[in-house]
């Protein structure tokens, strides 16, 4: 099958959100987050949304049949060719369901991207995250690149910034540990089959992106 397919693996704040966009407007790949498409579900009241919040807003991770579900519907949606993945998969049971469902397209992940940072910088980065609820975009108190320019609004579309409700400081501790059992394992699979890149996240939105398109491209 034609079309490129990676997936962006990384710690809560490792920038990965703000890195997928980034690579998805250079290289002309879908950006499917799977915490976009819950967020809005959630904000929609779908069934999904009722289910997944709670998990959500306690740092633990949504189940994977809900999480399976929500994906296979948006590749059969939106196609199985050409977009970078970003939040999923994050247990090695969703991996293997992802391959399983590529490999019926006769196709598979082209390669896997971990953002390597420091758990303590990543702390500080999602105690001063805020969110755009209306457009997604992502902003940063902490830093001098990612400050809005007005306070408390979208540079992007005008909307009220929001604190997510997972980035208070107990819950982002939980999800760095959900993350260290579940997820670790999820790096040495793709590490086993000689897809993983990693990249260093400390450097700068810039140049962790133009890292990930040297790779890429
Ligand atoms: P994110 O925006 O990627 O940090 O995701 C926010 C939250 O959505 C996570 O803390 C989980 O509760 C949930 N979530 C997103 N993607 C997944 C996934 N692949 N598996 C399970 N839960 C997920």
């Amino acid at each position: 099958m034609a079309g490129r397919r990676f997936i962006i693996i990384g710690a809560p704040g490792s920038g990965k959100g703000t890195l997928a966009v980034r690579v998805a407007r250079a290289l002309g790949l879908r950006h499917l987050s799977t915490g976009d498409l819950l967020r809005e579900s959630v904000s929609q009241e779908t069934e999904i949304g009722r289910k997944a919040e709670s998990y959500m807003n306690q740092g633990a991770l949504v189940p994977d049949e809900i999480m399976v579900d929500l994906l296979r519907d948006e590749l059969e949606t939106h196609g199985f060719e050409s977009w970078i993945l970003d939040g999923f998969p994050r247990t090695l049971h969703q991996a293997e369901i992802l391959e399983a469902m590529l490999s019926e397209k006769e196709t598979s992940v082209d390669r896997v991207f971990l953002i390597d940072l420091d758990p303590e910088i990543i702390v500080e980065r999602l105690t001063g995250r805020r969110v755009c609820p209306a457009c997604n975009a992502i902003y940063n108190l902490a830093s001098d690149e990612f400050r809005p320019q007005v306070d408390g609004t979208c540079d992007t579309c005008g909307a009220g910034l929001i604190k997510r409700k997972d980035d208070e400081e107990e819950t982002i501790r939980r999800r760095l540990d959900v993350y260290d059992k579940q997820t670790a394992p999820v790096i040495e699979h793709y590490r086993a089959i000689g897809v993983l890149e990693t990249v260093d996240g400390a450097g700068g939105a810039d140049r962790t992106a133009a890292e990930i398109l040297r790779i890429a491209t």
